[in-house]
């Protein structure tokens, strides 16, 4: 289900800036409808700005990353597509140094976004992990070492983000 696109040039027509990645996602989360990530109520309002959501249950407002392993990034759901494609376009596994250079962001958000997308393949679902579950289990990334830079290999934990 984290193949989204076909190839490069499909992913460029699809989603050609953050809101159409955004409402691509958008159509991936709520494909069997809008609901509350919050309270599960189905009575969404949209925004005009087409980002933020507001649940007519529990009066909260949101934003489709909410309750995904997108929630806490500070990249733009567009790097996270594109991460997507390269990531599955490299079936033999991708260093998180060359996804660093592909997407134009640091070794230490590449390192989190592969962390993230391998949760995500695993448990075949964009939601957010609970607390502490995927930075506290070493063995997520095991099996993987030759793709691990050194200061990984050697247990660098990552503080913060
Ligand atoms: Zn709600």
């Amino acid at each position: 289900m984290l193949t989204t696109f076909n190839s490069m040039l499909e992913m460029m027509r699809e989603a050609p800036d953050e809101q159409s990645a955004i409402d691509h996602f958008t159509a991936i989360r709520w494909k069997n409808g809008a609901f509350c990530p919050h309270c599960n109520s189905d009575r969404i309002y949209c925004f005009s700005d087409q980002r933020t959501h507001k649940c007519g249950h529990c009066r909260k407002r949101f934003s489709i990353r909410v309750g995904t392993i997108f929630e806490d990034s500070k990249l733009p759901l567009r790097t996270w597509l594109l991460a997507i494609w390269l990531i599955t376009s490299h079936k033999k596994g991708i260093a998180s140094t060359q996804l660093a250079k592909d997407l134009g962001i640091t070794q230490k958000s590449a390192w989190f976004v592969l962390h993230r997308l391998r949760y995500a393949a695993q448990t075949r679902s964009f939601n957010r992990p609970l607390s502490g579950e995927v930075e506290a289990d070493e063995t997520f990334i095991g099996g993987e070492q030759m793709n691990k830079h050194s200061w990984q290999r050697t247990g660098g934990k990552q503080s913060g983000k």
